[in-house]
């Protein structure tokens, strides 16, 4: 192994001769190019002024304009392509939104595509839609109804696309000085798990390493995630790290063709003639990752292919884990996992014997009820080979939407204040000092249990920047029941969608906001690898009367305590957000400098961990998490839910140019499809005591056993009040499957 990726090109890594991978299934980036063009015709230069500029806003990985940290050459992708015209639209008509009833049965797409969204609306229960106001009504309204409301059932929702470390800070220092905990963002959807798990096992809730850790590592492990889909330039890394001598492996239940072979546009090698990207899969069933872990530890122990020394130096609880772990009987890590123990040592061996590894998870796993401890177990197999705080090790949450890891970070969560700090009464007392105000020291609910909230009356105002929860959480139909009991909803955002028109309890209200590329002052992000990196505001048309993000809760706050607010809140642009954020978080020191575009830090270097954990202890904690089993009557299937051509709940393309899979297709093993005499093409219906699901049978590479059908369309089988200990939905479900 080098650590260096070799120059020259390496045949036995093509997969095919024919050029450009014609005749196989696979993105075409070239067309993607060619329709970003088109889709932005009206307005090119600004839209190459946001990608020459910008940072993306559309993944975590992070890229400063088209360039990165980790290699020469484009950093770009069909993600943030298809991104792009939501920055550049102009504004939409506000009259068709006077009268909703048309547009209730259009769908997430066709609503985002009428235009940004440019006034200020009100709608009142009993009205047929939207009527146009000033922001000053608008902000009157809403000022007028939190007057009435016990802070304790207002709750604040933000989305982690597009949005700055400046608007985070702001909402949930508003969200708090009005005196709630209810604050949540789609990053803690999909990893909130993580950082239950790291904080629990190795004391920091952030990647441990860099990508360019990936490349030269002995290893890289992808478990539950399919970077090939939701962060396409991480294959270019994958790219290097194969000419570096790295092995990839996969641990999924589906054999993800995009993470089997890749045609990387911006390597002429890869484009040619594609890149064999992993060289072993391991195809778990869902849930089935404990019991596999279980087993590659079990292999670990009883061919001490351990690090003993580091697990004597630096972890505890290594006894009590090793125990358990020999006890367990290979016959029920066989059933739980749906892998056989040949395949556990193949594991094992590989990893065992590899001198860095990197583990690199996605949604796959967290976003099931044992979410938490499914990473607890992937961390004790790190912790066992001393794998963290080396080049070339680490662990690391992969996050699919750029505000993910600053969103958490800069205090919009629940449980924790700024930069993880668990809600407390010592904490409030601190965080009063600085602030001028002391934040409620009560835990507040994560975003599904604002929804069972509002279902109980515990609930009854919600504010949402961004976000859409009838397309994103479970059982919409029950999702829409609780939106429409609520005496106040505030949708501030630049688009609209589905969530918008759902009936008002009493009022409902759109605020429009300005995108990150159109906020005075810039803004920041942090990417996955913890690089806090500047964005400038870009030169361009501002649609309509929007207003920048971080300024418009402050404008509610300033109606209800005028002088309250103006201490709390001195800002008059994003800069001095930063200052603040410089003085009140020490993890984020030196952000107050960011002011021109490619400005960074990576905050804790390019690897944590090296001299201690950041535990209590300062050891790295072993789990010995409780073994799970899926109990699947007979007759059912275990379906979980994935991605297609889409972002987040943002659906781009009727079918998946990594798969080929339309929309409605349900993923099924071919031995599957035989015992129900069904074939590739035919119907076939899927229901369980939620809902029901009409689709069409895709035969494809999976777990036999399991089903997978895309998210938010399987959303209606998912059940609402599955949660992991972080608050997580688990968006697996058993189901039924028939002709009819
Ligand atoms: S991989 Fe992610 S960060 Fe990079 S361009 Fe694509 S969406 Fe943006």
């Amino acid at each position: 192994m080098g650590t260096k990726p070799s120059k020259g090109w390496n045949r036995k890594d093509w997969v095919s001769l024919a050029p450009f991978g014609l005749n196989q299934q696979h993105p075409n980036a070239y067309r993607e190019i060619l329709e970003a063009v088109w889709e932005n015709r009206d307005s090119l230069g600004y839209a190459w002024r946001i990608l020459s500029g910008g940072c993306c806003d559309g993944c975590a990985l992070g890229a400063t304009g088209m360039r990165d940290w980790t290699l020469s050459g484009i950093h770009l992708c069909a993600v943030r392509l298809r991104l792009l015209r939501l920055n550049t639209m102009p504004a939409m008509d506000w009259r068709v939104l006077e009268d909703v009833a048309p547009l209730l049965d259009l769908g997430e797409k066709p609503l985002r595509q009428l235009g940004r969204l440019a006034v200020p609306m009100v709608r009142q229960k009993g009205d047929k839609g939207f009527r146009r106001v000033t922001w000053e009504q608008a902000i009157a309204v809403i000022a007028d109804k939190l007057r009435q409301t016990d802070p304790r059932g207002l709750a604040w929702y933000l989305t982690s696309r597009g949005l700055t470390h400046e608007a985070y800070y702001a909402h949930q220092k508003v969200a708090r000085f009005i005196g709630t905990n209810h604050i949540d963002t789609s990053a803690r959807i999909c990893h909130a798990p993580s950082t239950t798990a790291l904080m629990s096992t190795v004391g920091c809730a952030a990647a441990t390493c860099s990508y360019t850790d990936w490349i030269g590592s002995d290893l890289v492990v992808f478990v539950g995630t399919n970077v090939a889909n939701n962060q396409p330039v991480a294959i270019k890394y994958l790219h290097y790290a194969k000419k570096a001598g790295t092995k990839i492996f996969t641990v999924n239940p589906y054999r993800e063709p995009g993470m089997e072979r890749y045609w990387v546009p911006s390597v002429a090698e890869s484009a040619l003639f594609g890149t064999r990207i992993a060289d072993d899969f391991f195809q778990v069933l869902p849930g089935g990752d404990i019991p596999f872990f279980y087993g590659v530890l079990k292999h670990l122990i009883e061919n001490n292919w351990l690090d003993r020394d580091f697990i004597a130096r630096r972890t505890s609880g290594f006894e009590a884990l090793e125990a358990q772990t020999l006890r367990l009987r290979w016959e029920e890590l066989e059933r739980g996992s749906g892998l056989g123990r040949a395949d556990m040592l193949r594991f094992a061996e590989a990893f065992g014997k590899a001198r860095s590894a990197v583990f690199v998870w996605g949604m796959g796993i967290t976003q099931h009820r044992y979410g938490s401890d499914n990473v607890r177990a992937l961390v004790n197999l790190q912790l066992a080979r001393g794998n963290v705080g080396r080049p070339h090790t680490g662990l690391m949450p992969i996050r699919g939407h750029s505000g993910v890891q600053g969103g958490a970070e800069m205090g919009a969560q629940p449980s924790a204040y700024v930069m993880g700090s668990p809600v407390s009464e010592e904490n409030a007392e601190r965080f009063a000092e600085v602030w001028g105000f002391r934040p409620p020291d009560w835990k507040g609910m994560g975003a599904a249990e604002m929804i069972l909230g509002a279902e109980r009356g515990e609930i009854d105002t919600l504010w949402q920047s961004g976000g859409n929860f009838l397309d994103t959480l479970p059982e919409p139909d029950r999702v829409y029941d609780a939106l429409a009991r609520l005496r106040l909803r505030v949708h501030q955002d630049i688009v609209l969608n589905p969530t918008m028109l759902a009936g008002p309890g009493e009022t409902v209200v759109l605020l429009p906001s300005r995108t990150c590329y159109e906020q005075r002052g810039g803004g920041t992000e942090t990417s996955i690898e913890r690089r806090v990196i500047y964005s400038p505001e870009i030169p361009g048309p501002r649609p309509g009367e929007a207003r920048d993000e971080w300024e418009i809760p402050l404008l509610v706050a300033r109606q209800l305590d005028p002088e309250g607010a103006a201490k709390a809140f001195p800002w008059k642009d994003t800069g001095d957000i930063r200052a603040e954020i410089d003085r009140v978080c020490p993890t984020y020191r030196g952000i107050a400098k960011l002011k021109q575009k490619g400005d960074n830090f990576q905050y804790g270097g390019p690897r944590l961990l090296a001299d201690g954990f950041r535990t209590s202890d300062g050891k790295g904690h072993f789990s010995a998490v409780k073994l799970t089993r899926e109990q699947v009557p007979k007759g059912k299937f275990l379906l979980s839910t994935r991605r297609g051509k889409q972002f987040n709940s943002m659906v781009q393309d009727d079918s998946d140019p990594l798969t080929g899979a339309r929309r409605d297709d349900v993923f099924m093993a071919a031995e599957d499809a035989a015992r129900l005499g069904l074939q590739s093409g035919e119907t076939v219906v899927l229901r369980n005591e939620h809902g029901r699901f009409r689709g069409r049978v895709k035969v494809d590479r999976i777990q036999p056993g399991s089903l997978q059908v895309h998210w938010p369309e399987g959303n209606v089988l998912v059940p609402s009040e599955t949660l992991d200990e972080s608050g997580v939905p688990n968006y697996n479900a058993l189901v039924e499957a028939s002709r009819r």
